[in-house]
Parts: C-alpha cells; sequence; structure tokens
C-alpha cells in the first residue's frame, strides 16, 4: 500500500510518522493546511514540518495556500466552522491522492484528543469515497503525549492554538498571550 499522510503540524506528525516507519509502512507527506493564521504561525508550523521530515527521511508535498479571509467571513458556530476546516483539507488531501498514485490517505488530525475525532473519521471516509481511494483510519490518540514529548526533546515548536485566526484570538483572550 502507498500512504498519503496528511501533517497538519510537526508535533502531530511524531507519532503516526513513527508507527508507520516502525510497521514499515510506504509513505509520504502532505502538507494543506490553509487554516493556520496569522502568516507568521503558518510559516513557523510549515518550516518545523520541513525540519521534521527531512530528520526522518520523509518525503513531503507541500501546498502553501493561505486562506484567513474564509475564517474570517465564516459566520456558522464553532462546530460548523470545524467541519468547514478538516473538510477543506480532507477533501484536498483525497484528490492529492487521486492525482498522485496513491492507494490511500490519512491524518495526522487523528493524533490529536482536541480534535474532533468522529467527525475526521466520518469525512475521511466521505472524500475517499468521492475519489476513490482508502481511508486509512487509525486512532492515533494514545500515543499524543509520547509524541509531543518526542517533539519536545526533538525542539520542535509546539502551538498553543487549534489553527485558525478565530481559535488564535480565543487563546489569546484566554490566556492574555
Ligand atoms: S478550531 Fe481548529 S479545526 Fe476548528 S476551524 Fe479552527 S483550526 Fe480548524
Amino acid at each position: 500500500m502507498k500512504l498519503l499522510l496528511h501533517m497538519c503540524c510537526a508535533p502531530c506528525s511524531v507519532y503516526p510518522a513513527r508507527v508507520l516507519q516502525e510497521e514499515g509502512v510506504s509513505f509520504e507527506g502532505f502538507f494543506y493546511n490553509p487554516n493556520i493564521h496569522p502568516r507568521d504561525e503558518f510559516i513557523k508550523r510549515r518550516e518545523n514540518v520541513e525540519k521534521f521530515s527531512l530528520q526522518k527521511g520523509i518525503r513531503v508535498s507541500y501546498t502553501d495556500d493561505f486562506k484567513q479571509d474564509v475564517w474570517e467571513n465564516f459566520k456558522g458556530s464553532g462546530d460548523e466552522r470545524c467541519r468547514m476546516c478538516y473538510s477543506l483539507r480532507l477533501d484536498r488531501a483525497a484528490a492529492f491522492s487521486k492525482e498522485h498514485g496513491f492507494d490511500a490517505f490519512t491524518t495526522t488530525l487523528l493524533v490529536s484528543p482536541y480534535q474532533k475525532h468522529d467527525l475526521i473519521k466520518e469525512l475521511g471516509g466521505k472524500f475517499a469515497e468521492r475519489y476513490g481511494v482508502g481511508f486509512y483510519y487509525r486512532d492515533f490518540r494514545p500515543g499524543f503525549r509520547q509524541g509531543q514529548q518526542e517533539a519536545k526533546e526533538m525542539g520542535l515548536y509546539r502551538q498553543r492554538f487549534c489553527g485558525c485566526i478565530l481559535s488564535y484570538n480565543e487563546s489569546k483572550q484566554r490566556t492574555g498571550k
């Protein structure tokens, strides 16, 4: 199986990449996260995915879309916003898999206990079906803490907020930083 690993950020990539490498799964990375705002945060997370991937010998394709206006103008609820956000990224990951001959795709979003896991699972399956590829579902959450610890030891940047400008503002309000 040739697998595409959608990578949302470096710390969340550590555990899934380790598991896949240890199990001998053939995979490549894919960075497509137009939800990361503001611009300097986007650059920082992208650079850290690059740093991590180079260290681990993972080939990654980067798509540098940046869509802050989409989130700023989004009028729906918090749940609807996350649905839109996951859909955008998983749709592109599924399409990229199809276009580049991957058998299936998965996402490092599945490692975080802070994400809406069941929704990601549902949407992954939906876009896989739409593009005629597989969705490699796996609950990576048991390795979240271990992955974060390894990311710390590797000196990778670990963010304080989920990604979009609204989560950035919420975090600033909460922590004052
Ligand atoms: S909170 Fe996270 S998952 Fe939800 S819209 Fe913002 S970046 Fe996307």
